[in-house]
């Protein structure tokens, strides 16, 4: 745990006591703040009366002499609603922050690499992570992704924390500044928590909110909003601005074409890597985050060649179209963190053929979105809540079958796919609660499942 001294002698209320809130609550104390926590929640209270953090209830509490609130990111401070304890806080002129906040003025020494966007945040914060640490860097990662800022090492000057920041977290900053803020792309998302649109580009946006020394902006510009934010970044000139796509050629920027990583940096068009040749990295979608985790790392001064030794051996992320094993020639892909359509089309898009699971909890308008990719499907075998409508939809377009549960699928989908020595794919295009706690525990429950099978070495 990472020790915070900034508020010193002061009072810190912390609103939230899950991990993040827990562990910010120890780190103020430990640097001789006087803490005030709270959590609605009678079971996160205990834990942290366990942990010997002082209780004071948030919700009748008034902000007069109180330095800060330290916030969960799920809480939200303005829309839908603001909570009640946000909303004191405001009205006292008390400023709301996050730990991500906390951990910049804890430890200023250090660099910070922030990676934000719509999609592709864990796997980017994963690949810089990894290509640092395979260059030998010092480095931590963390943020939205695995560990809570303050869990973080603390890291001296030759360290470099890379954090992934989603949109909740972003708006509890205020002075945490980052040497390199990466921006992969925008689409609408999590619009009734910041109140519409420009809610949301707002508070992504306050990643380039505080400048120190000469930070590189990378943004994604393959979309409208994002190409806006690049152009309205460089403006302000505080920034040195890489602008990186994957669909057209960039000049003075970093592009991917016909699966090419090509570093225009220089207005060289150096043809750095094939990313076909990096098979945990599928698809366009995951070209735009190595594009982007390559300018990151450059900046931050790695050799070129370290950058594609550290691509080429990303050891991928769990549940994201992560290969989990081949059975009888079958080769099986997990893919349940594609909670909607949308990511489970990224994944559809990389296979001619494929024996697709899916189903669980449905989104809004289901797998209509996908009907492109349905004469890539072998076979469905669909599980959940949604089975029905997703054999509906299917209709006479797509061969499948209604097996319920994931354990049913999987035999079921085994069996099919050994005729070809296909791919049976776990992409669901749902929300996982009806049968299971998260993505997390389907994905397991799907390689359990897999390494189960009459045939797999587990
Ligand atoms: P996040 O942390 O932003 O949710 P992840 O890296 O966990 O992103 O990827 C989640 C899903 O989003 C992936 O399974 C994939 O379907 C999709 N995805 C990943 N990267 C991108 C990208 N750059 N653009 C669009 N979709 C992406």
């Amino acid at each position: 745990m990472i020790t915070v001294e900034s508020f010193k002698g002061e009072t810190v209320a912390v609103m939230g006591l899950a991990r993040s809130g827990l562990t910010a609550a120890e780190a103020l104390m430990a640097g001789g703040a006087t803490v005030l926590a709270w959590d609605d929640s009678p079971d996160r209270r205990d834990a942290a009366r366990r942990r010997g953090i002082p209780l004071a209830d948030l919700n009748t509490a008034r902000f007069n002499g109180i330095d800060a609130l330290v916030l969960s990111p799920g809480i939200p401070h303005t829309y839908p609603k603001p909570n009640s304890v946000a909303a004191s806080a405001k009205a006292a002129g008390t400023p709301i922050i996050g730990d991500i906040e906390l951990l910049a003025g804890a430890v200023p020494e250090a660099r910070y690499v922030g990676i934000t966007g719509t999609n592709g945040k864990s796997t980017t914060t994963a690949l810089i992570g990894h290509i640092l640490a395979a260059a030998g860097r010092k480095v931590a990662v963390g943020g939205n992704l695995g560990m809570a800022a303050l869990t973080l090492a603390r890291l001296d000057t030759d360290g470099t924390y890379v954090l992934e920041l989603s949109s909740y977290q972003l708006e509890l900053i205020d002075k945490a500044a980052f040497d390199v803020a990466v921006w992969l792309n925008l689409t609408p998302d999590h619009l009734d928590r910041h109140g519409g649109l420009e809610g949301y580009i707002a508070a992504k946006r306050r990643l380039f909110r505080t400048v120190r020394g000469n930070p590189t902006a990378i943004i994604g510009v393959d979309d409208e909003t994002s190409r806006g934010v690049a152009d309205a970044v460089s403006r302000e000139n505080a920034w040195r601005v890489t602008r990186i796509s994957v669909i057209s050629q960039i000049s003075g920027g970093v592009f991917v074409e016909n699966g090419r990583l090509i570093d225009d940096r220089e207005r060289s068009a150096d043809k750095v890597m094939d990313l076909h040749d990096v098979p945990l990295l599928p698809g366009r979608h995951n070209w735009q985050n190595a594009a982007a985790a390559y300018a990151a790392a450059r900046a931050l001064g790695l050799a070129r060649a370290d950058v594609v030794a550290g691509i080429a051996s990303f050891p991928g992320l769990a549940h994201r179209q992560e290969p989990i094993a081949v059975v009888a020639g079958v080769r099986f892909v997990n893919d349940s963190k594609a909670t909607n359509a949308d990511a489970t089309a990224k994944a559809l898009a990389c296979y001619d053929s494929v024996y697709w699971i899916a189903g669980g909890v449905p989104k809004a308008g289901g797998i209509s979105e996908l009907a492109t990719y349905f004469p890539r499907i072998r076979r469905a075998f669909l599980i959940g809540e949604a089975a029905k409508e997703f054999a509906a939809t299917l209709g006479d377009k797509a061969p499948h079958e209604i097996d319920g549960t994931l354990d049913r699928a999987v035999a079921a989908a085994y069996e099919a796919a050994k005729a070809d020595g296909g791919t049976v794919l776990l992409s669901p295009a749902c929300a996982s609660f009806d049968q299971f706690t998260d993505f997390e525990a389907r994905g397991e429950a799907f390689r359990a499942l897999v390494n189960a099978l009459p045939g797999a070495r587990s």
